[in-house]
């Protein structure tokens, strides 16, 4: 049955209005990844918001350089978590890319990108050709999860998990250890078969139409579902807006640490680095990550430092390759220095641009966790 049309969240009300609470002051410059990297004005969000504006109210007629730079944009949002003004850096980039979209359709590359990761079949088939290329890494092994432990009391209810576009072909593993924690916390997990991208990829990418079908076609797959836990950080706020009013949308390890009391572990060997997504950094669920991991014994931790956006961010690391590797790389070298045996990272789009560099295992932490189940 169709669930009730939802309000459109990615609709932003006016390019212009939002552009205008820019007040100017700089403050987010230093903490812009693209402004780092290439220290103009044009990559800064300053510099997008202008042009974004100037666009918006038919100041200047649009450029191929003005376009170019708004491209670059990783949608990290971390401009946003310093911002004074609150400026609301998503919707302006999800509304100009959108109307971008308009003027003139990506190319042929991009558009194939988009449908593939719209469909199932074609994301399969798109997935295993990027790994025969070199894009994109390995599928990560099973991990090693010893047998659950009975049972006592599962009535708790019932959960259901997203997968994602990426993460259906590369996160099998990490729902099967996500069953398991959440099962050993007295709750039933419940597979919907229909669900798909959350559209986060078209959104960024201006391809409003596609975001907004996904939206709904998800709605469609979690009507009568009253909970479903995200395992990639990167997903959670699209597909949150998207599931209002359908279903409630929780980060997986926030609702672990929340049933953290029904789990025990037992102690970790070797030294394990930890790798904070943008997502999870500035919009939450760092906190409960991190209570999860000390709960642990033993656990040789080293959280790498905060060297900006990995670069992965969606189709960006397919797009521009070669700005991804170069905002990726001081966090390869803050790993290289840590001596760890295997880095985690909680979102799918960074584990895949990680694993791409570095040459340990790149892994969900809660792969990690239900490793060390007792
Ligand atoms: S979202 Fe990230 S890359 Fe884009 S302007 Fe803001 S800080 Fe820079
Ligand atoms: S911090 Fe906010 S108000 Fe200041 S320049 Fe950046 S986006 Fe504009």
């Amino acid at each position: 049955m169709r669930a009730d049309a939802a309000p459109d969240p990615l609709e932003p009300p006016s390019l212009a209005s939002l552009a205008d609470r820019c007040v100017q002051c700089g403050l987010c410059l230093p903490h812009c990844p693209t402004y780092r990297l290439d220290g103009v004005e044009s990559e800064s969000p300053r510099g997008r918001i202008a042009y974004i504006k100037a666009v918006a109210t038919g100041t200047i007629a649009p450029t191929g350089t003005g376009d170019r730079h708004l491209d670059h944009c990783l949608g990290c949002r971390r401009c946003e978590a310093v911002c004074p003004a609150e400026v609301e850096m998503e919707r302006l980039l999800v509304g100009a890319r959108a109307a971008q979209f308009e003027r003139h359709r990506p190319d042929l590359a991009q558009r194939a990108a988009l449908v593939a990761l719209a469909s199932p079949v074609l994301g399969k088939l798109a997935f295993a050709a990027a790994r025969w290329a070199g894009k994109l890494p390995a599928k990560p092994p099973r991990p090693d999860i010893p047998d659950p432990k009975p049972i006592v009391r599962n009535d708790r209810g019932r959960i259901t998990v997203f997968e994602g576009c990426a993460g259906r072909d590369y996160e099998a593993g990490t729902r099967w250890a996500l069953a398991t924690l959440v099962t050993r916390a007295g709750f039933d997990v419940v597979h919907v078969a229909s669900q798909g991208c959350c559209g986060t990829a078209a959104a960024h990418a201006g391809d409003a139409v596609g975001a907004a079908r996904l939206g709904q076609e998800n709605r469609n797959a979690f009507a009568g579902h009253a909970k479903v836990l995200s395992l990639a950080t990167g997903c959670q706020s699209i597909l949150a807006a998207s599931l209002n009013g359908v279903a409630d949308v929780e980060d997986a390890l926030a609702f672990l640490d929340r049933e953290a009391s029904a789990l025990r572990f037992r102690p970790a060997r070797g030294r394990v680095a930890l790798h904070l997504p943008c997502s999870q950094r500035f919009l939450g669920g760092a906190g409960a990550l991190r209570r999860l991991l000390a709960r642990v014994p033993d656990l040789d931790l080293i959280e790498l430092p905060d060297t900006g956006c990995c670069g992965a961010a969606g189709l960006h690391q397919l797009a521009e390759p070669e700005r991804a590797a170069r905002l990726r790389e001081p966090l390869l070298v803050a790993l290289e220095a840590s001596g760890a045996d295997e880095l985690l990272s909680a979102n799918i789009g960074c584990r895949l641009h990680l694993g791409n560099g570095a040459n340990i295992p790149v892994r969900h932490p809660i792969e990690f966790l239900a490793e060390h189940l007792a």
